[in-house]
């Protein structure tokens, strides 16, 4: 089969390898879809903290239909549609043990440390299998919307971390495919008010399409303004950063109203310095979190909202590449065209 594996920073070699053997716990994914995040750019040019083996396939956005099943699994079929979170989590480490399995400190990620989505197949090792991280999905989506979950998953967690309720009023600094997410979880969780802040305007569109009561250019406009004239000048409930520039930080303290939530979502470019105005954060009393990967259940909430329609993914993806050429269809992530780019083998 074609694989894109990873051969060292700014290596990534597009060839054809052996088709993964299972054994009897495991199964055989064949790609449907794999989508391309900024995970992916990232790995590519070396900037990820935590490495990827060098023979690795990449891709961890992957959803597709059960090609073979080991012969001691149970509960899945062949040729049964199904997306896969990402993340196995070791069980036992202390994050493990305290429910963060999105924080786990031995973790085995596909497109890290077992092969990924970007190959005409993908073997989910037994403890995946065994882990629940292969989710049967809806034949009626199709696998380049189902792949999304991995992004809402994060977001379905970082939405819990915000606890975005009835009547509030929401921040969102950059609407790539995360922020228009994040979005949708603040209107469904019942929010007044979603601001999001934007400086491209076909993104902004597309926000406002979605739903966003206001959107701003940040290059023209005043955003902390907009945010004072839209809550008397209170400030925000809950401000989601969903770009990874540092700068952002201090102004996401900033449109914050006192006891109101900041979260930084994104991570931040380079080593992730900001410069911050604590005081804010000590005379409003603000609650500064963060959110990192997801744990299954987050995945599976997600996959069920894009297989409900209750969050739209129809639209995001704005381009397509066959496998042959996943390495362009980096790069076209990378430039920020487009909303998502998928990778359909
Ligand atoms: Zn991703
Ligand atoms: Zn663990």
């Amino acid at each position: 089969m074609i694989a894109a594996v990873f051969e060292g920073p700014g290596r990534l070699e597009v060839k054809e390898v052996e088709n993964p053997e299972i054994g009897p716990d495991e199964v055989l994914l064949e790609v449907g879809a794999n989508t391309v995040c900024g995970t992916d750019v990232r790995i590519l040019r070396g900037e990820k903290k935590r490495g990827v083996k060098p023979g690795t396939v990449i891709g961890h956005e992957i959803a597709g239909r059960i090609a073979r099943v080991g012969r001691n699994v149970r509960g899945y079929e062949e040729g049964q549609p199904a997306a896969l979170a990402p993340v196995i989590s070791c069980g036992r480490c202390a994050c493990c043990r305290r429910g963060m399995e999105n924080a786990c400190l031995s973790p085995r990620i596909f497109g890290y440390d077992t092969d990924g989505g970007l190959a005409e197949y993908v073997r989910i090792p037994a403890e995946a299998v065994a882990a629940g991280n292969l989710f049967p999905a809806s034949a009626d989506v199709p696998p380049e919307h189902l792949s999304l979950a991995e992004p809402l998953a994060c977001c379905v967690n970082g939405h819990r971390r915000s606890r975005i309720g009835v009547d509030d009023v929401v921040v969102i600094l950059g609407s790539g495919p995360i922020g228009m997410l994040h979005l949708q979880l603040a209107l469904l969780a019942g929010a007044r008010t979603v601001i999001v802040s934007e400086p491209s305007e076909a993104r902004r569109r597309f926000a406002a399409d979605l739903g966003a009561h206001v959107t701003v250019d940040p290059t023209r406009e005043e955003l902390e303004e907009v945010v004072s004239q839209a809550t008397d000048g209170f400030g925000a409930d809950s401000v989601i950063v969903c770009i990874g520039i540092p700068e952002l930080v201090n102004d996401a303290l900033r449109l914050a109203r006192p006891g109101g939530r900041v979260n930084v979502f994104a991570g931040l470019a380079g080593r992730g310095l900001s410069e911050v105005e604590a005081n804010l954060i000590h005379y409003n009393e603000l609650e500064v979190t963060g959110s990192s990967n997801s744990r299954r259940v987050d995945f599976e909430s997600a996959l069920r909202l894009i297989e409900s329609g209750r969050v739209r993914v129809d639209g995001m993806v704005t381009h397509r590449f066959p496998l042959a050429e996943a390495k362009e269809a980096i790069e076209k992530s990378a430039s920020g065209e487009g909303i998502k780019v998928a990778v359909v083998p």
